[in-house]
């Protein structure tokens, strides 16, 4: 059988192929002959190929199919039915509607990223969000960059290179592997200084800590998980005093960084960057993707005299922020100036508050025409369970949600997650008890269409 393989040249003269070059350069064509022609020969071996394998038109279809993957972007847009609201993977925040315009004029035009247009001089690109920045969080000053990665490196490089910074033993947090704590430091040129137990930390444990080798107080939230049981944790006004009194600077990674209180909405909250800030922290950091629900993007807000440095020191060019980026945040900061509207016109915050009842309401509907849509053999219903907020952020709550559980006559949940994960337009979901789960929280609504194309193209 290995052998009635043709060889390249001999498939490229198939009149069927040879139409193709049309379309495509020829040594474009001639990748994709190889790569099929190798899968072939692969699928020969493990006995695994049908009759179609070496036939003209079967050759020829699945070169036109090798040539339409290539030719597609890899980076595309997913339906999101795994319910993280906050999916790193995925892409994290969806940005609100409301930047969608600004966004387009200022990939496609010229813009006054850096132009002062009343002075008609050089400006700085972080002007146009920090005022605004100000106003939401109320501290003296604010800058953006890159990711709060980036914003937490850039801190501590320019507040204590060389110097000693004092963290609890309780907040050498690694988020998502690549991101730890104490490795961030060290790349800083910041020395780590330890403080507590993993489990209790005092007030007295950071004074005991203060030398004239300290340069900087430092808090970190626990953003992915929880410390229960006996547990003590020094505060952010207990820190503050302490940085008062040795004339030390105290700065918080606060992770998430949420502008509006979530426990009222969630049940479940974290304390927000006006809460640091009030308490007299002097330098905050925080992501613009998680619950903020903006682009990536990492904000450093607080005492104008810290942040001068900051915005001295050559590590910021590094790390400067994108024009793209700062259209979509400063849109997204815009709609935090309402309260409601915030809540009504960013995604993740609308998805987090969405009801359990909201979203079995939103399920009964969505299946009334889903079931209009599939074929017979697939089956469609709706089921309770959690979806999660993700991101780092609030790693224990629960929040009730309503699920389509997708099942196909003789398919598995497995073949059907492949099936659906490796569409031109991908939809993720997850598995539960070997039934295929779809979650409505994440699913958008202009998602409804890819996902009565995907629901219908199966158990066909
Ligand atoms: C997520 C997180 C980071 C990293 O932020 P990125 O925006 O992903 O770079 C840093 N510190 C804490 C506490 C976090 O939760």
């Amino acid at each position: 059988m290995l052998k009635n393989i043709p060889k390249v040249d001999k498939v490229l003269e198939w009149p069927a192929v040879k139409v193709l070059l049309g379309d495509y350069p020829r040594p474009v064509l001639v990748k994709a002959v190889r790569a099929v022609l190798a899968a072939v020969r692969g699928e020969l071996m493990a006995g695994e190929a049908g009759h179609e394998a070496l036939t003209e038109s079967g050759v020829a279809e699945r070169v036109r199919r090798e040539l339409a993957a290539a030719g597609a972007f890899s980076l595309k847009r997913v339906v999101n039915g795994t319910g993280v609201v906050i999916h790193t993977n995925l892409g994290r925040s969806p940005l609100p509607e409301t930047v969608r315009q600004t966004l387009l004029d200022v990939a496609f035009g010229y813009s006054n990223l850096e132009f002062d247009l009343e002075r008609g001089e050089r400006g700085s690109r972080y002007s146009h969000v920090e005022r605004l920045l100000c106003e939401l969080t109320g501290a003296e000053a604010a800058l953006v960059v890159n990711n709060n990665a980036a914003a937490v490196l850039l801190a501590l490089s320019a507040l204590a290179a060389g110097r000693e910074a004092v963290v609890s033993r309780g907040e050498l947090v690694e988020i998502g592997g690549s991101f730890r704590i104490p490795d961030v430091m060290r790349q800083s040129g910041a020395i780590l200084r330890e403080v507590g137990a993993t489990n209790r930390t005092h007030p007295r444990d950071y004074r005991n800590a203060v030398t004239p080798e300290t340069g900087l107080l430092l808090k970190v939230h626990t953003s992915n998980f929880a410390l229960v049981g006996f547990t003590s944790e020094v505060t952010a006004h207990e820190l503050v005093d302490i940085g008062r009194e040795f004339s030390l600077p105290v700065m918080a990674d606060v992770g998430s960084g949420n502008l509006v209180d979530l426990a009222r909405i969630l049940g479940g909250g974290e304390p927000t960057v006006q809460e640091f800030v009030r308490a007299g922290v002097d330098v905050v950091t925080f992501s613009g993707d998680k619950l903020l629900g903006g682009p990536q993007a990492g904000i450093i807000v607080g005492r104008k005299n810290w942040l001068e440095l900051m915005k001295k020191h050559p590590l910021l060019r590094a790390v400067r922020i994108d024009k793209l980026t700062l259209a979509a945040l400063e849109g997204t900061l815009r709609l935090y100036r309402d309260e409601r509207q915030a809540l009504a016109e960013i995604p993740t915050l609308r998805m987090l508050a969405a009801t359990a009842p909201e979203l079995a309401a939103r399920g009964r509907k969505l299946l009334r025409r889903l079931r209009r849509a599939v074929p017979a053999t697939v089956s469609l219903t709706l089921v309770d369970g959690t979806s999660q907020v993700g991101g780092g952020a609030l790693p224990l709550l629960e929040l009730p949600t309503s699920l389509i559980s997708v099942e196909v006559a003789g398919v598995s949940a497995q073949k059907l997650e492949v099936m659906l994960r490796r569409r031109d337009v991908p939809v993720v979901g997850r598995i539960w008890k070997e039934r295929f789960l779809l979650d409505l929280r994440t699913i958008m609504d202009d998602d409804l269409p890819l996902l009565l194309s995907a629901l219908s193209s199966l158990g066909k």
